[in-house]
């Protein structure tokens, strides 16, 4: 089984939060994993806790994505790490590489490229400033489509109620991406926050005939049946299974994070066929990689 959302950080981060991020000028992250008056849901685990919380869930291989920092030496300074992480485990662990598309696009994804990643993401066109530099964010797209990579974008859900650093990302953003760049592989995180009930408008399933959806963080979102529900309106072959470890998608349940309590929620509760699971947990997956060699 394949995990295709986690996430890493540098271990040492997790007793001076604050510090990191001021030192780095990464305030919306900052806001993400400490929120003012809020419990954080966010956990840090090193890499070998990860590999442990791996074997525990039976995973054999898990995709580490970067994060959608706000400066482009951050996003240097992460991919070093994750480079770190994929030399530890070369056989379990993979990762798609953190990239601030509004400077040097192609030299960043060059580097990253001769460093071993397979992919682009999570990135957040609000955050990073799509509109702004739309011709950028093209390049980057342009790139990928040549090279078969693929883009994780982070998705907010369209609808919930008000949270603190709930940003909107406009679904007509991902359209745009999708329509100008059909061979482009792109991953919508998050259930693309809705985007599936919207393919089944014909007009728009061609559009998004390259969309695939992950499920990192569903069970602190939506119940289970989601996976039934999203399978009903756009088949089990564009869905990847995520986790978003090492956050906690069952905070009452987790002291800390781990991967198992929502791989065993989905064997026991979502209903899925055999079939079904083998294509969100490891056939789609691989066959999006696939495609690089
Ligand atoms: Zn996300």
């Amino acid at each position: 089984m394949i995990d295709a959302h986690i996430h890493c950080f540098p271990p040492e981060i997790s007793d001076n939060i604050t510090q990191w991020a001021d030192t780095n000028n990464e305030s919306h992250w900052l806001k993400l994993v400490a929120p003012d008056n809020k419990t954080s849901l966010q956990d840090w685990a090193s890499k070998e806790a990860m590999l442990e919380a791996m074997d525990k869930a039976n995973i054999s291989q898990s995709i580490l994505l970067g994060w959608y920092w706000e400066n482009k030496a951050t996003c240097l300074k992460h991919n070093e790490l994750m480079k770190q992480w994929m030399d530890f485990a070369p056989n379990r662990l993979f990762a798609f590489a953190s990239i601030y598309p509004n400077e040097d696009p192609i030299a960043q994804l060059e580097l990253a490229r001769s460093m071993g990643f397979k992919g682009v993401g999570e990135l957040h066109p609000i955050i990073q400033n799509y509109e702004a530099n739309k011709a950028h964010w093209h390049t980057m797209a342009e790139w990928c489509e040549a090279n078969n990579w693929p883009i994780n974008f982070h998705v907010t859900e369209g609808l919930n109620r008000a949270y603190p650093n709930f940003i909107p990302t406009p679904f007509h953003i991902y359209l745009d991406i999708a329509t100008v760049f059909p061979n482009l592989r792109i991953i919508l995180s998050h259930w693309g926050g809705g985007i599936p009930f919207f393919e089944q408008n014909p007009k728009l399933k061609d559009r998004l005939k390259n969309v695939y959806y992950d499920t990192a963080a569903s069970p602190l979102l939506y119940d289970i049946n989601i996976f039934k529900n999203v399978i009903s309106m756009i088949g089990s072959e564009k869905i990847l299974f995520g986790s978003d470890y090492p956050l906690k998608v069952y905070p009452k349940k987790q002291a800390n994070a781990d991967m198992e309590t929502f791989i065993k929620d989905i064997q026991m509760n979502a209903g899925l066929s055999e079939t079904e699971f083998e294509q969100i947990f490891e056939k789609n997956i691989n066959h999006l990689l696939s495609l690089q060699s």
